[in-house]
């Protein structure tokens, strides 16, 4: 297939208006798979010739996908999946919203050396010693119970948003981080039952068997995660024990669980919004929760600092990336991803 040089926006653009009505969902599966750049180039064509979006990781360990697939296109789809022999037996997580945007509008398919980035050298424990699987009603069960934790195995930008009641919930950016820290921030807790939760359990099972092999006993994991966790309330009138919204991996940047707002705008810390935004500024490019009001205020920027900056000459702006790069010094952009044409070495002559 031929790469789509096609800019961000143009690309999003014409998936928005093609009108072609899609299933978003994700998938993953702990399985050997001796070929993982043969497989990808399989999926590139299998996949890019039916229509669908995404991002997809393939590993010798397994596959890890979040995408869409015209629903048109979906019965061709699903039948690929059942005939392939490592995608036997998958359970899709269907999307509890599809949203106005769609989901993804490219397909992005990488071989990673692992589906997760856990940090973790599976070889110096058990990673097949994972926790029993919980439903809906059991996880409802930990949460009434005092003898239990709930742990959000996801980050804080995950759990800000929306959490189970009562979970514990680490401040931390990454997986990698929630796991080098949790065996410590849970130690008090060792006697009691763990469950643990992220968004479509693929984390739990590298963690339920990180926890196991540090000593927790009783850890079992939330099956399908918070996205499955949805469908089984709806489907068996449970009551929700999770309080927010479930922030999902694609354009959407999250998906209403309940009807209730539980975070506040980064920008004013007093309007309640469930919203994420990317910066205007490419620069800085954070991640922030925004009302409408503040958006509106600071057009879509993070800060008046940033609305100015984008409004620099370039020349400007290159120069500041540049001291930046070259001092490091902590500014505004602290989780700065920069320019790829904006490093120093392009400026020398
Ligand atoms: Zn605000
Ligand atoms: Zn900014």
């Amino acid at each position: 297939m031929k790469k789509d040089l096609r800019p961000r926006e143009e690309k999003k653009a014409a998936v928005i208006h093609d009108g072609i009505e899609r299933i978003t969902l994700s998938f993953y599966k702990y399985v050997k798979i001796a070929d993982p750049v043969a497989l990808q180039h399989e999926l590139v064509q299998r996949f890019g010739s039916l229509g669908c979006f995404g991002r997809i990781y393939v590993a010798h360990e397994g596959i890890n996908a979040q995408m869409n697939v015209p629903k048109a296109n979906w019965d061709q789809f699903d039948a690929f999946m059942r005939n392939t022999p490592e995608f036997v037996g998958i359970p899709y997580k269907f999307a509890v919203e599809e949203g106005k945007i769609p989901s993804f509008y490219k397909l992005t398919i990488k071989v990673r050396p692992k589906i997760v980035a856990d940090g973790l050298d599976d070889a110096s424990f058990d990673v097949t010693n994972t926790g029993e699987y919980l439903t809906a009603r059991e996880m409802n069960e930990y949460v009434n119970n005092p003898d239990a934790i709930v742990v959000d195995m996801r980050n804080a930008y995950e759990s800000e948003i929306g959490h189970f009641v009562g979970a514990i919930c680490p401040n931390v950016d990454t997986f990698r981080e929630e796991l080098a820290l949790a065996p410590k921030i849970l130690a008090e807790h060792k006697g009691k039952k763990v469950a643990l939760y992220c968004t479509g359990g693929i984390r739990c099972e590298k963690a339920s068997a990180w926890l196991r092999h540090n000593g927790f006993a009783d850890v079992k994991h939330l099956k399908g995660g918070v996205i499955d966790y949805k469908h089984q309330v709806e489907r068996e009138g449970l009551p929700n024990k999770f309080k927010g919204s479930n922030f999902v991996f694609d354009e959407r940047l999250g998906e209403r669980i309940g009807n209730e707002v539980i975070s506040y705008c980064h920008l004013c810390h007093t309007n309640k919004t469930d919203k994420y935004y990317h910066c205007q500024n490419e620069v800085c490019h954070v991640l922030f929760l925004g009302c409408e009001a503040c958006l509106k205020k600071k057009y879509g920027y993070c800060s008046y600092w940033c609305l100015v900056f984008d409004r620099l000459p370039e020349a400007w702006k290159k120069k500041y990336v540049c001291w930046y790069n070259a001092n490091r010094k902590p500014t505004h952009f602290k989780k700065t991803k920069l320019r790829a044409s904006w490093t120093i070495k392009e400026l020398k002559p």
